[in-house]
């Protein structure tokens, strides 16, 4: 399943993180997808803020990954970005896979196989109208469909 939206700059894909933060309830895999610079940092630091972290989200390009804690949840928070091999942290990775937690994934390609199939895609794209437009597409299976639901009507209401 698919659902298609916009954003016309990085405080409109940090709401519609956040948006997403606030119906997180544990569990979820997410995979974030774009070319540098697309944004999925961005995005990630409004859906942390949206599930009541107060933490500062930096990207963990460097630190490889990252956790925040939220009232009921931990988000760990990866970036695959500089590696070619997905080694020790993809392990880290599939331990973190349950139901109190919630996985981010930047650049998921090199984990594909050990993220579970049934998870929620974003992919952020730049666009030819404005350097700061990102079509986002999400692409999801069965379970995400009343979390996507809900996310659409969300962000139809705050839609300024
Ligand atoms: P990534 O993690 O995908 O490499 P970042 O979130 O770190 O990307 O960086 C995105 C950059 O693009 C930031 O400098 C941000 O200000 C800028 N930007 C411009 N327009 C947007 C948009 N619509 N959504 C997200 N970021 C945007
Ligand atoms: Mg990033």
């Amino acid at each position: 399943m698919i659902w298609q939206t916009s954003s016309t700059g990085s405080e409109d894909t940090e709401r519609l993180g956040e948006l997403l933060g606030r119906r997180l309830r544990g569990g979820e895999v997410l995979e974030l997808r774009s070319d540098l610079g697309g944004g999925k940092t961005t995005f990630v630091r409004g859906l942390v803020r949206g599930a009541g972290c107060h933490d500062r989200v930096s990207s963990p390009t460097f630190t490889l990954s990252r956790v925040y804690k939220s009232k009921d949840f931990e988000i760990h928070h990866f970036d695959f970005y500089r590696l070619s091999e997905p080694g020790i942290l993809a392990d880290q990775l599939s331990e973190a896979i349950d139901n109190n937690q919630v996985i981010v994934v930047e650049w998921a390609d090199i984990v594909e196989n050990v993220l579970p199939e049934e998870r929620l895609a974003l992919q952020l794209e730049l666009t030819a109208s404005s350097p700061d437009e990102r079509l986002i597409t999400l692409t999801y299976s069965e379970e995400y469909r009343g979390l996507v639901t809900a996310l659409e009507t969300d962000w139809k209401e705050v839609e300024p």
